[in-house]
C-alpha cells in the first residue's frame, strides 16, 4: 500500500496546485503520492470553480446572443428557450471529463493517488482517513500542503445552498431565480451574476467597498461597471448586509450604509454570498507539528515555498498571494523544482487576472493607481475596440486596451484589456512584461489582420507615438 514505502514527495490536496506539483515531481524522477479527500481530482477549480463557471458562462452567453444578437447577423429563430437541466448536464460532463483526465495523467506519470482526508502527524508522515473507511499512513521525505481554500460566509448568514448559496450552490441552481442578490462584487460574484442575469434573473450586487473588483485599474473598472449596468446588473455599493430573514417564501436582506445610517430591505429569491475565500486547513494537524500561519490562517512560506518546519512546504490558495488556479500551478512547479535541487521561479507581480464576463476584463502588471503611488513618470496608450476592424466586423466592439509604460524608458508596467477575448489577448502582454519589453517592442511586431490583437499593437503605438486607426 501507499503507506508501506517512503515517497520523495507527498502532496496533500489534488487541486491545480497539488496535482500539478505531483505530476511535475514525478516527471523530475521523484517518487510521489497525492492525497485528495474529495474523491475527484482538480480541486476547487475543476469541481466547483473555474471550469463549471466557464461552462455556464459560455452556455448562458450563447442563449443571450441567440436571443439578442443573432437577428442583427441575419440569423432568425421562431423561438429560443433555456433547457436548464441540459445546460447543467453539459457543465457536469465537462467537469467529469476533465477530472478523469487528471487521473489519467497521474497514471501516465506514475503518481500514486490516495483518496482520503490527510492529517500531518509528523513532518514526514500523513495519516489518511481513506474514503472507503480505512486508514493509512503515507510517508515522505518532503510534504507539500496544497489544501486550497473554501467559501467564506459572513457573520449572521448561514449558507444552505438553496436560498442562500455559495458559488458552489450558484453553479447548480435548479431553476432561474426571479431575483438574485449577490453579496460581494468580486470577480466570482460578477461572473455568477452574469450567468443568471443572462438566463433571466434580475441581479442586484451589494458591495461594502465603494467600488467593484478592487484589483482592477480604476478606468477599466468604471467602464466595466457601466457595461454590466447596461446588461441589467444593478449595484448597491458602500453598503453592508446586516440581517437575513428567510422565514417567508424568499429572502429579505436588511441593508445599511457601510458608514452606518438608515436601514433598508432588499428582497430576493436566491442570495449568493461571494465575499471571498478562506484558506482551508481544518483537521490538517498544523498546530501539532508547529507550522506557522498568519492572522487569516494562511500558511507562511519563504521564497522556496518552505514553511518553518523543515521538509514541509505549502503552495496555492492556502498561502498568501493571488487566489488563482494558474498561480497555484506555478507555485506547484516551482516548489518541486526547489525540492529536486533545481531553481524554481514565480513572479506574483506578473500573474494575469481575468474576469470572464462579456466583454472579458483582463490585466497584467500594475494599475495606473499603483504606478502613480510609486511616483514613476508614465505614459498611457489606449485604443478602443470600436476602432478595431475585427471587433466591428463581428459587431462585438465594446471595450478598449490600455497600456501603461514608464515615461523615460517606454518599459511596459501594466496592460489592461476589456474586450470579448481579453483573457486570451492578455498573454501577449504577459510575455512582454516578463521580458521587460517596451511598448515599442509590441508595436513593431507584425500582428495578423483582422484580429483583436491589433488593438493591443495600436495601444502600444499610442503609448510612445500615435496609433494609425484612430
Ligand atoms: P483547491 O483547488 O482548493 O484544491 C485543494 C484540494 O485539497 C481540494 O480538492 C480539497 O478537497 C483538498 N483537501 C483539502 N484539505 C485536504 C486534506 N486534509 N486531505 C486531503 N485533501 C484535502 N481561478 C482562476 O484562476 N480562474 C478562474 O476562472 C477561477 N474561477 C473560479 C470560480 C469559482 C466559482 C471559484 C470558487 C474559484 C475560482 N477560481 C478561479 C479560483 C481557483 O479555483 C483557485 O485559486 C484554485 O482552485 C486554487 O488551487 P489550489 O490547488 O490551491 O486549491
Amino acid at each position: 500500500s501507499a503507506g508501506s514505502d517512503e515517497n520523495d514527495v507527498v502532496v496533500v490536496g489534488g487541486g491545480p496546485g497539488g496535482y500539478v506539483a505531483a505530476i511535475k515531481a514525478a516527471q523530475l524522477g521523484l517518487k510521489t503520492t497525492c492525497i485528495e479527500k474529495r474523491g475527484t481530482l482538480g480541486g476547487t477549480c475543476l469541481n466547483v470553480g473555474c471550469i463549471p463557471s466557464k461552462a455556464l458562462l459560455h452556455s448562458s452567453h450563447m442563449y443571450h446572443e441567440a436571443k439578442h444578437s443573432f437577428a442583427n447577423h441575419g440569423v432568425k429563430f421562431s423561438s429560443v428557450e433555456v433547457d436548464l437541466p441540459a445546460m447543467m448536464a453539459q457543465k457536469d460532463k465537462a467537469v467529469s471529463n476533465l477530472t478523469r483526465g487528471i487521473e489519467g495523467l497521474f497514471k501516465k506519470n506514475k503518481v500514486n493517488y490516495v483518496k482520503g482526508y490527510g492529517k500531518l502527524v509528523s513532518p514526514s508522515e500523513v495519516s489518511v482517513d481513506t474514503i472507503d473507511g480505512g486508514n493509512t499512513v503515507v510517508k515522505g521525505k518532503n510534504i507539500i500542503i496544497a489544501t486550497g481554500s473554501d467559501v467564506k460566509s459572513l457573520p449572521g448568514i448561514t449558507i444552505d445552498e438553496e436560498k442562500i448559496v455559495s458559488s458552489t450552490g450558484a453553479l447548480a441552481l435548479k431553476e432561474t431565480p426571479k431575483k438574485l442578490v449577490v453579496i460581494g462584487a468580486g470577480y466570482i460574484g460578477l461572473e455568477m451574476g452574469s450567468v443568471w442575469g443572462r438566463l433571466g434573473s434580475e441581479v442586484t450586487v451589494v458591495e461594502f467597498a465603494p467600488e467593484i473588483v478592487p484589483s482592477l485599474d480604476g478606468e477599466v473598472r468604471k467602464q466595466f461597471q457601466r457595461s454590466l449596468e447596461k446588461q441589467g446588473m444593478k449595484f448597491i455599493l458602500k453598503t453592508k448586509v446586516v440581517g437575513v430573514d428567510t422565514s417567508s417564501g424568499g429572502v429579505k436582506l436588511t441593508l445599511e450604509p457601510a458608514s452606518g445610517g438608515e436601514k433598508t430591505i432588499l428582497e430576493a429569491d436566491v442570495v449568493l454570498v461571494s465575499a471571498g475565500r478562506t484558506p482551508f486547513t481544518a483537521g490538517l494537524g498544523l498546530e501539532k507539528i508547529g507550522v506557522e500561519t498568519d492572522k487569516v490562517g494562511r500558511i507562511l512560506v519563504n521564497d522556496r515555498f518552505a514553511t518553518n518546519v523543515p521538509g514541509v512546504y505549502a503552495i496555492g490558495d492556502v498561502i498568501p498571494g493571488p487566489m488563482l488556479a494558474h498561480k497555484a500551478e506555478e507555485d506547484g512547479v516551482a516548489c518541486v523544482e526547489f525540492i529536486a535541487g533545481k531553481v524554481g521561479h514565480v513572479d506574483y507581480d506578473k500573474v494575469p487576472g481575468v474576469v470572464y464576463t462579456h466583454p472579458e476584463v483582463a490585466s497584467v502588471g500594475k494599475t495606473e493607481e499603483q504606478v502613480k503611488a510609486l511616483g514613476v513618470a508614465y505614459c498611457i496608450g489606449k485604443f478602443p475596440l470600436l476602432a478595431n476592424s475585427r471587433a466591428k466586423a463581428i459587431d462585438d466592439a465594446e471595450g478598449f486596451v490600455k497600456i501603461i509604460a514608464e515615461k523615460e524608458t517606454d518599459k511596459i508596467l501594466g496592460v489592461h484589456i476589456m474586450a470579448p477575448n481579453a483573457g486570451e489577448l492578455i498573454h501577449e502582454a504577459a510575455i512582454a512584461l516578463q521580458y521587460d519589453a517596451a511598448s515599442e517592442d509590441i508595436a513593431r511586431v507584425c500582428h495578423a489582420h483582422p484580429t483583436m490583437s491589433e488593438a493591443l499593437k495600436e495601444a502600444a503605438m499610442a503609448t510612445y507615438d500615435k496609433p494609425i486607426h484612430i
